[in-house]
């Protein structure tokens, strides 16, 4: 984590719980260690908002986040948690602390924002809040052929008229617990009927994740007509069509029930060799031919997701960089192992995360890593691409002696730069 170096426990600072909501101008002022889930009991519960745009998972920490992205279903419209931000409190490599904001400080605002911790601490985040739904309405619709899956997703992306949360999944077709048929429906009284599937189909399926947000007050009609309205577009399979009911906070709190059971099971603190990428648009068609009907037709032992964002909505000055086009996809291989997994097996599973990586470089993929773990300036380089300099300049500006995370190995400790 850090050699002979220092870890910082957020947790452990005395303002962390701190979570300010300004009623008036629709923030909330959080503490850079508090978690997203805190952030939205206390949002939710004392004053009926929230934050914009989440991550799946809400047990992370605000400034862990924002120093990455910050994606999840709502991204498309809202962008990722990093568009959200309008104001930081940050403690430099330099040692100074300092508040800064689009228009203050903007050249630091900037550079922490998906700069992977390396110019400063997120002490404090200021986040923008909207009301909050009461319930969301949860669907999940199946497809056999990817470029009707892609175009569904892209149409309700780029539609003004749309769902509140759109993601895409990719599944084994087998009758696999975790990766086949079985973990698509939502709740245990629906099931997957795999005799109705069409007759000649590939090695993996998908489904688009679909939620609409409602108030308890509103008329369930009007709801059902907007569902309809809005599924009527779409080319999912007939009888392939899954919904819930859900509370907007259960909604968002969806994966801590996955975390429950693996952690009574006791996969959830083994290994997890996973790998997030961004690509683009234009290549992601032969992604899904040699890759994911390919390299991972059998599914990586959890989930796949992969859906499209748009690159409009990040800003381009923040530190993150990105694919090239408009819409690019996130896919996602969320690899968890047996309960006493042997090293072989974590091995053949970093194995096949470089095959798919080399696979990308190989056939002139336009995609970055999304969380990027390099080990050397080379390889760094090449991520940051023409954006690199950029980077360069923002590390000799604000922690030029590179004391801060320096075990990510994109800048060397004690080279003054
Ligand atoms: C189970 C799980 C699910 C996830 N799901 C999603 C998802 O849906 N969408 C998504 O976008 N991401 C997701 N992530 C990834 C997540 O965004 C990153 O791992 C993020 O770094 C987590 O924050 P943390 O608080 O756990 O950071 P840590 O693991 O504690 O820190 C990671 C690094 O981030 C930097 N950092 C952390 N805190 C700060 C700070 N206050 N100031 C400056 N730098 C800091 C440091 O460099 C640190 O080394 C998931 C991660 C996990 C473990």
């Amino acid at each position: 984590m850090a050699h002979l170096g220092l870890i910082i426990d957020m947790k452990s600072m005395a303002d962390n719980k701190k979570i300010d909501v300004n009623v008036n101008y629709m923030y909330v002022d959080v503490g850079g260690g508090a978690l997203w889930g805190d952030v939205l009991k206390h949002c939710v519960s004392e004053y009926g908002l929230a934050p914009k745009s989440w991550t799946d998972y809400l047990d992370l920490t605000v400034g862990g986040t924002l120093s990455n992205a910050g994606v999840s279903g709502q991204a498309f419209r809202f962008g990722p948690q990093t568009s959200s931000v309008t104001e930081l409190e940050v403690v430099t490599g330099n040692g100074e602390k300092i508040v800064c904001s689009n228009s203050q400080n903007s050249q630091l605002f900037f550079s922490v924002l998906g700069g992977l911790g390396q110019f400063g601490i997120i002490t404090r985040a200021r986040v923008l809040l909207q009301p909050a739904p009461d319930m969301v309405r949860w669907i999940r619709v199946v497809y056999s052929e990817f470029n009707d899956f892609t175009h569904d997703a892209e149409l309700l992306i780029t539609s003004q008229e749309t769902f509140n949360y759109v993601e895409g999944f990719v599944f084994v077709n087998s009758d696999d617990l975790v990766t086949g048929w079985p973990s698509v429906p939502l709740n245990s009284n629906q099931s997957f009927d795999p005799t109705l599937l069409p007759k000649k189909i590939g090695p993996v399926l998908y489904y688009l994740e679909l939620v609409l947000h409602y108030n308890n007050h509103d008329d369930p009609s009007t709801l059902n007509m907007m569902v309809e309205k809005l599924l009527g577009k779409l080319k999912y399979l007939e009888h392939f069509r899954f919904e819930t009911n859900l509370t907007y906070m259960n909604f968002l709190l969806r994966v801590d029930h996955v975390e429950e059971a693996a952690r009574g099971s006791g996969i959830w603190a083994t290994p997890h060799p996973w790998l997030n990428m961004l690509i683009s648009k234009k290549d992601i068609d032969a992604f899904n031919r040699i890759v994911l009907q390919n390299i991972l037709k059998s599914g990586v032992n959890g989930p796949i997701l992969t859906y499209p964002l748009l690159r409009s909505k990040w800003d381009n000055r923040s530190s993150v960089v990105l694919p090239q086009d408009e819409i690019f996809y996130l896919v996602a291989l969320l690899r968890f192992t047996h309960t006493h997994p042997k090293e072989s097996e974590i091995k053949q599973m970093v194995a096949q995360n470089q095959e798919v990586v080399q696979t990308c470089i190989k056939n002139g993929f336009d995609f970055k890593l999304y969380f990027p773990h390099y080990e050397s300036t080379v390889e760094w380089k090449r991520h940051f691409g023409d954006q690199w300099e950029r980077f360069v300049d923002r590390k000799r500006q604000f922690d030029p002696k590179a004391i801060l995370a320096p075990g990510q190995k994109i800048f060397t400790r004690n080279h003054i730069l």
